[in-house]
């Protein structure tokens, strides 16, 4: 494994353009397969880990930030503006579904390793929220700024405002009130929260999350994505965690930092993920939201070890770290869609 000789090295080779520079490259599917058995394995840093397939791409982002010099916060604000600005990608920042009344709105936080925090939610018109939620964070004696005042603050800090409902968006929202039929479908419909955590070359650890939110949700719903202690928590001296699925089962379980405090008393952060899975299932088994319940965590602990663990099958997460390169992997799973 590369040590943080090595990672420098590379990082001033890379700026002269050898072509050994290390790079997020993509890797095979039988490279992916090893990599899926050894998860846990090796201690390692830096480190990115992120959730579902447009992390792949932001994790690109965000180690070409780590490997130009930039900090882990710098890493995972870069790399969760790849599917933030992306229109294809319906669940996050520009082209993201819309609720019931037809507005996009986001929510992002963003946590350093001071535990320093800046959030946004319910924040319409601003492509880029994970960058308000820094600049809250930076700028501001809050952790949290919501709606209208999120939106004059970014205005005023030189952000533009702009239409995020894109005609692909709008024309599904159209669809949707045909039958106005709330029940959320998460990672078939491919809705679904960007998280991602990150380890820097200092041992660091950072984290940003950021999401359109439940499609077709309540006009002023805010899920677990903003909320820190829900969709993302981090401890520079334990590990971090992130979300994504259901908001509000992650919110009723304060998810992620539950996982963090698994990891706190010696659980690896696959086993935390697991343990808070289960008891997100326990208390929702019997409740409504069971029927299209989804919640899937990604954790990394302090010592460069990562892991992944969602209540049904179909959550997978994007890893970059310097001895195997960027590749995709499956999360462990409770149960299949049609099982309960
Ligand atoms: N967690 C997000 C929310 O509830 C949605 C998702 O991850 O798909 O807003």
């Amino acid at each position: 494994m590369a040590n943080r000789r090595d990672f420098i090295k590379k990082t001033a080779l890379g700026t002269i353009g050898v072509s050994t520079v290390f790079s997020c490259k993509e890797v095979t599917k039988e490279e992916q397969n090893a990599v899926a058995s050894t998860t846990n394995s090796t201690p390692n840093k830096p480190l990115i880990i992120s959730t579902w397939k447009h992390g792949f791409p932001a994790n690109e982002a965000a180690w070409k930030t780590l490997n130009e010099g930039g900090t882990g916060i710098d890493a995972v604000e870069a790399g969760v503006r790849i599917p933030e600005g992306d229109p294809k990608e319906r669940s996050v920042g520009y082209g993201g579904l819309p609720d019931r009344e037809g507005k996009v709105t986001l929510d992002a936080c963003i946590m350093d390793h001071n535990s320093n925090c800046g959030s946004v939610a319910f924040l319409q018109g601003i492509k880029h929220p994970i960058s308000v939620a820094r600049k809250v964070m930076e700028d501001t004696p809050h952790v949290m700024l919501t709606g209208e005042g999120a939106l004059q603050f970014a205005l005023s800090k030189g952000f533009k405002e702009e239409n995020l409902l894109t005609p692909e968006s709008e024309k599904d929202w159209k669809k949707w009130l045909e039958k106005s039929k709330y029940k959320p479908v998460i990672n078939i419909e491919n809705h679904d929260t960007i998280s991602m955590l990150a380890i820097d070359n200092n041992g660091n650890i950072s984290g940003a999350c950021t999401t359109s939110g439940a499609a077709w949700k309540m006009h002023g719903r805010v899920g677990d994505s903003p909320i820190i202690g829900a969709g993302l928590f981090l401890d520079n001296e334990v590990g971090a965690a992130a979300a994504t699925g259901l908001g509000e089962a992650v919110i009723r379980t304060a998810g992620s930092a539950m996982v963090v405090e698994q990891m706190r008393m010696g659980k690896s952060p696959a086993e935390a993920c697991k343990i808070i899975v289960e008891r997100i299932y326990e208390k929702h088994k019997n409740h409504r939201d069971m029927e299209y319940l989804q919640v899937g965590f990604i954790a990394i602990n302090k010592q460069g070890e990562y892991g992944g663990y969602s209540l049904r099958s179909g959550f997978d997460f994007a890893v970059c770290d310097t001895e195997k390169g960027n590749r995709m992997e499956d999360a462990q799973f409770k149960m299949t869609w049609d099982a309960q």
